[in-house]
């Protein structure tokens, strides 16, 4: 059940510190959207989030957003965070981790993935090999089909 195990647990993105992300090994983050960076579906990311994303670059990290979810909804977010992105990535499966170590020029050794989802994020984090910050989801969650999958998440939390 390691696979399904983050190695690390904050509640917030915004309680991880560059610090924290140097220590555990990484120079580039991937981060899930929905519910890490902002309410599910909703393009206004967290309050912070700019000056959060900007002491990352300050200090050597290049974050890029890497999501489940459609181009309609990850690409207008992206632009106004400016930053690249990945969208229908498909997490669990490595190939969207790839391609956005493909637009880094990172190593799988040298992520950090941050997001709310143990089946998505978590999973997807461990079998590619990246630093797995698990934060707890911001806001309820309006879609059945995840809300099913946070039912079975408790299980393993
Ligand atoms: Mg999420």
């Amino acid at each position: 059940m390691s696979l399904l195990k983050p190695h690390y647990r904050f509640n917030c993105i915004l309680d991880i510190s560059a610090e924290d992300i140097k220590k555990a090994g990484a120079k580039f983050v991937l981060l899930d959207t929905d519910n890490t960076l902002a309410l599910h579906g909703s393009q206004e990311p967290i309050e912070g989030l700019y000056e959060w994303i900007a002491e990352m670059r300050k200090n050597g990290i290049e974050p890029i957003i890497l999501s489940n979810n459609s181009r309609q909804r990850i690409e207008p977010f992206a632009k106004k965070l400016g930053m690249p992105y990945v969208y229908k990535s498909a997490k669990p499966l490595p190939k969207g981790f790839r391609l956005a170590c493909k637009k880094l020029g990172a190593k799988p050794e040298e992520t950090a993935v941050i997001g709310d989802q143990i089946f998505t994020d978590v999973l997807g984090g461990n079998i590619f090999g990246s630093k797995v910050f698990m934060t707890e989801p911001i806001g309820p969650e309006t879609d059945p089909f995840i809300k099913f999958k946070r039912k079975i998440e408790k299980y393993f939390r």
